[in-house]
């Protein structure tokens, strides 16, 4: 029985992604959303979404690679979304620890008004700049995309709620998560990932999040699966 769910995974790096989808599925994994992180790679995920059933993709440029875009990479993502209806938006972002802060965001606001004009999800990947991030959702709020996933949540506890409300927010977590911040959001809106190019990992991380909520590990990843399901519809 398939059982556990990865929300964010980069198959695409893997030496074998064929086998690394075999191994997940024999250890349970049933649904991945394997996500880009620049222009080189937005081939190779659409190859593995096409010829898999169940493997989801997502387009985009990471905040890391804010900086070595290729030209027209505005008009190259916006056709691959066009032709490609299913594939969401990410993962995009900002990261304080990483240079030029102002081309991240001119990056990821332009990102995020495809994600809206083409009414796509967008994936977050956020370090050190919340209050950046949180002025760009606000910037935007006539025109939104229709959920948010922010990847390996470590946000304030504080801001949960109004990403939820405002934003449609959905909360994934890889290894380590604090546990007073899985605790803090609400079990329907929580994802699990390996954040890897191995999805197998993720059943040590679903793990994890069940022994932090004291839950049977079938109910929380059935539950987890639901989420992942509603978003991808
Ligand atoms: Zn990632």
């Amino acid at each position: 029985m398939l059982l556990f769910s990865d929300a964010h995974c980069h198959l695409q790096n893997a030496t074998n992604p064929d086998m690394a989808i075999k191994q997940a599925r024999a250890h349970g994994v049933g649904k991945i959303v394997c996500a880009a992180t620049c222009p080189d790679d937005w081939h190779s995920v659409c190859n593995i979404v096409s010829q898999h059933h169940d493997i989801h993709g997502t387009v985009g440029i990471h905040p890391w690679h804010a900086t070595n875009i290729v030209p027209m990479w505005r008009d190259k993502m916006i056709q691959i979304l066009i032709q490609n209806p299913k594939l969401q938006i990410g993962e995009i972002g900002l990261d304080k620890y990483h240079p030029n802060m102002d081309t991240q965001i001119d990056i990821m606001c332009a990102q995020m008004k495809i994600a809206a004009d083409l009414k796509r999800g967008v994936w977050i990947h956020c370090v050190g700049a919340w209050d950046k991030i949180l002025k760009i959702l606000k910037d935007q709020r006539n025109n939104r995309p229709p959920y948010t996933v922010f990847h390996k949540f470590n946000g304030d506890v504080g801001i949960i709620e109004r990403l939820i409300n405002e934003y449609n927010a959905y909360f994934s977590f890889a290894n380590n998560p604090k546990p007073q911040t899985i605790a803090a959001i609400p079990i329907e809106r929580i994802l699990t990932e390996s954040d890897s190019d191995t999805p197998t990992d993720v059943v040590q991380n679903a793990q994890n999040i069940a022994n932090i909520l004291n839950m049977d590990l079938n109910q929380l990843t059935s539950i987890v699966n639901n989420n992942l399901t509603k978003v991808l519809i």
